[in-house]
């Protein structure tokens, strides 16, 4: 069998072209809640921390106590650093849908390491960012029956309150997931991530029903706001793993490419069709691929929470440059004006299809 992994040679003069290793996170603190060690999964979470050496407090109660630092930015970082492993609450088990990406949201986690200075969980989940692990998981998976139509491929977004992939090494819970909808029919499980620790889910047996995205966006984005995330090539480079067919060694996953978000940077042309390029050059072979396009928004209250998380930052959240979008329930949300918008999806829409002819583009948001 011929290993087509790691074959691919990309131009060098690329910016961003060099997979650069990227270490796995371990969390400075880890706090079991007592109840999760009934659970069988929050068992097998215990002998994986116990396995990595982590030290490990046990706390009466389902909260996390011991995040407040002297300021907003010391409060964040304890509570980066911070894993807890609780139960998550009825609520729950009440799914909630999430157009465009998928009919229902449900969660494995809340909370990511990274630190993405534009946060999509800025806004969406309160109090300090402290990273939640489900440890009564397996009754959230089981729970998904209940929401399937049997009528319909009916899909399951995991990845609105964290970033699955993040916590593989520390949870196997995205492992879990991917087998638990391999063996049911009608479904799809799509989860988004922007870090590249693959190789553990690429025998897994996930019977094409898992969709695979990997998060991309202009090298100098990711670069400047994306700090603990793996470099732009090594995500392209997770993402040929995964799609590549077993046969070939790797996953043989449908995938998918969340650009997000996308915004119009000094030479955002010229960035963009780097990145597409370099993505051409990698998925080099034919497969299931989709392309997701999501640009820059900002709420009030998105923005408040991350300019105290990163005071310095030179993400632009000017409201003066976006025009508002109001949501269904009244929210206001800040994009960039309609002419701006047409020029960015032109470019997209044209660029996009003469490179993956085969490749849908699910939706421009
Ligand atoms: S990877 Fe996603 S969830 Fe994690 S910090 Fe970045 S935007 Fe937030």
């Amino acid at each position: 069998m011929e290993d087509r992994i790691g074959m691919i040679e990309l131009p060098e003069t690329e910016p961003g072209a060099e997979v650069k290793p990227f270490k796995l996170w371990k969390p400075r603190r880890v706090v079991f809640n007592a109840e999760t060690l009934q659970l069988p999964y929050g068992k097998e979470l215990l002998q994986r921390i116990d396995d990595l050496h982590l030290k490990v407090d046990i706390s009466k109660n389902n909260r996390v106590t011991g995040l407040k630092g002297k300021t907003e930015r010391e409060t964040y970082q304890i509570a980066k650093s911070t894993m807890a492993v609780v139960v998550a609450p009825p609520s729950a088990f009440r799914l909630r849908p999430i157009p465009p990406s998928a009919d229902w949201q449900f969660h494995l986690a809340e909370g990511c390491p990274a630190h993405c200075q534009y946060c999509y969980l800025a806004g969406s989940l309160s109090g300090p960012p402290a990273i939640r692990v489900f440890a009564n998981l397996p009754d959230i998976l089981e729970n998904l029956r209940n929401y399937i139509d049997p009528e319909k491929l009916t899909t399951f977004e995991a990845s609105c309150y964290t970033d699955p992939l993040s916590l593989e090494h520390l949870t196997g819970g995205l492992a879990r997931t991917i087998n638990f909808f391999g063996g049911i029919s009608n479904v799809q499980l799509r989860f988004v991530t922007k870090f590249d620790a693959v190789d553990p889910l690429l025998s897994l047996s996930h019977n094409g029903n898992t969709r695979a995205r990997i998060s991309l966006n202009a090298t100098s984005v990711a670069r400047k706001l994306e700090s603990g995330t793996p470099n732009i090539a090594a995500r392209i480079n997770a993402l040929r793993k995964l799609a590549l067919p077993k046969i070939d060694g790797g996953g043989g996953y449908p995938v998918g490419v969340v650009l997000a978000p996308i915004m119009p940077i000094p030479n955002w042309k010229e960035e963009y069709t780097s990145l597409l390029d370099h993505l051409q050059a990698s998925i080099d072979f034919a497969c299931d691929l989709t392309f997701e396009l999501i640009t820059h928004r900002f709420t009030p209250g998105s923005k408040d929470i991350l300019l105290k998380w990163y005071p310095n930052t030179t993400l632009e959240m000017d409201e003066g440059l976006r025009i508002v979008k109001k949501n269904k329930f009244g929210g206001t949300k800040y994009v960039y004006p309609k002419e701006m918008m047409k020029e960015l999806k032109e470019f997209f829409y044209n660029e996009i299809p003469s490179r993956f002819p085969q490749s849908n583009i699910l939706y421009w948001t």
